[in-house]
Formats: structure tokens, sequence, C-alpha cells
């Protein structure tokens, strides 16, 4: 009898235990629910980061503080998610030098910076879809369409591949829309937006579809024939659109607005980039 018994005593010793797992899943369930909606009404995350603040090595903030523009400018409280942010790219990332291009802390904190800034609205700040930054001194060939290129997002090998020397030139002449880190980016991120379902992912899906209804407005098409205000690269397809809009929204967001105050605003929810004057 005694030995039959145990067991149930055991379970019934266990069972606040196992109420207490199965409320606590309830609850977190309840809370993504929540979430989801809150970033569907507001067109931003509830929370965009939790409370945690990796440090960046001396040597590599040292870097950010001093070329990083757009660091300069966030508020404490954001430049510490700022340098939590770029902390975990560098330690999630693979960074490859190719041609005997030797990798330095400068490229590693530079190109994380350019990812981290672009992704900076978001909660998902991590480009899943990207494993490897692979960097060329210069302009590489490409087997892809046999052609030399100054960067390329390529999906099936989980890799950003950036010429170095595009990529600084882009990041030093800041208002001249051109960005190839930005651009590069932007194409990862809008890859893993029509992959994945998080919140992110799903206010890229909707904002970008208002940015698609604006370019069918005949208003804005004249505007954009007549002042041939983005690059001609732009039209080459969504995803170039895309990127290039967002060079433009990192390098000039007041032109940007002045132009196209409505292809400006969606810009700025999709990313929602609400820090540093734009
Ligand atoms: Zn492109």
């Amino acid at each position: 009898m005694m030995l039959l018994l145990q067991p149930d005593q055991e379970i019934a010793w266990m069972a606040p235990y196992a109420y207490a797992i199965v409320l606590f899943g309830f609850i977190l369930f309840l809370f993504r629910v929540f979430e989801n909606w809150y970033a569907s009404k507001y067109n931003k995350p509830l929370f965009r980061h939790y409370w945690v603040f990796k440090k960046l090595p001396k040597v590599q903030l040292d870097i950010i503080e001093k070329e990083f523009e757009f660091y300069k400018k966030l508020s404490e409280k954001h430049k510490r998610q700022f340098q939590h942010r770029v902390a975990t790219f560098i330690a999630e990332k693979k960074f490859i030098g190719r041609e005997n291009l030797e990798v330095t802390d400068r490229m590693k904190v530079l190109i994380a910076s350019a990812g981290c800034m672009l992704s900076f609205g978001r909660k998902n700040y991590e480009y899943s879809l990207i494993n490897f930054i692979l960097i060329y001194p210069k302009e590489f060939y490409s087997a892809i369409n046999d052609d030399y290129h100054k960067g390329e997002f390529n999906p099936r090998e989980r890799a950003l591949v950036l010429s170095w020397k595009d990529f600084e030139q882009g990041n030093k002449v800041a208002d001249d829309n051109m960005n190839l880190g930005i651009h590069e980016f932007m194409h990862a991120m809008q890859l893993e937006s029509r992959q994945s379902k998080d919140i992110d992912a799903v206010r890229f899906a909707k904002q970008f579809q208002n940015i698609l209804v604006q370019l069918t407005d005949q208003n804005v098409k004249n505007k954009l024939d007549e002042t041939r205000y983005f690059r001609a690269y732009a039209f080459t397809n969504q995803y170039e659109f895309m990127a290039v809009l967002a060079e433009y929204f990192i390098e000039s967001p007041m032109d940007f607005k002045r132009h196209f105050p409505k292809l400006y605003s969606h810009t700025q929810k999709l990313l929602n980039f609400t820090f540093a004057g734009y």
C-alpha cells in the first residue's frame, strides 16, 4: 500500500510547481499577445531594449566616440544601449578579411555600428540572416553576375560582403546619400522581414505596403520624375528601392522629409527611428 501511495504523494507535492509553471507560461503568452497588439496599434515595439548593457573594450569604444557621428548625438541611455548592441553584434558575427586584408578593431566597430544604427529603433536588431562579414580591400569580383561589386548580401552563404574602401567612403561623407553599409544592411533586414513573423517584421511589412501605396500616387510619381530626387538605381526593384531609401533617410533626413514628407514618415515608422534629430 505504502509503495503505491508514494508516487501519488510525490505528484501532490509537485503540483504547486506545475501550476506555477503553467501560470507563468500563460502570463508569458498574454504578454506576447499584448506586445503584438501594442506594436500594431502604435507602430513601434513596446520594449526596444531590455536592461542588459554589455560594454565594449576601451579601444573599441574610443573608435565609436571619435568616428561615429550618430553615436555622439545619442542620449546617455541610448549610448549604453548602442554600446551593448555593437558589442553583441561583434561577438556574434564572424569577420573575415579577403585578399590578405587584416581585419582591425576599427573595421569591426564601424561595420557593426552601421548595422546597429539602421536597426536601432527595432527590438530585433541582430540581423539573423547574417553570420559572416566578408571584407575586401576594394571592389571585388562577384560570380553572381560576373561583375565587380562594392557590396552584396548573400543570403545563401549568410554573408554580408563589403569593399572596405567603399564602406569607409560611405561612412565618411555624411550627406551625399551614398552609404554602402546602410544599403547592404537594409537588404538583410528586408529579406529577414519577409521570412520572419516577429513584431519588427510585421511592422516592416505594414510600412512597406504604405510606401508602395505612396509610389502609386500620381502626385508622388510626378514629383519623383520631375525632381529625380532618388538616384535611378533605386528603381531597379523593390529591394534596391528600400536600400536606397534607407541611405537617403540616414544621410539627409531633413532634405528627404521636405521633398517627400509621407514617404519619410513611413520610412521613419518602419525603422522606428526617433533619435538623434530624426
Ligand atoms: Zn543593393
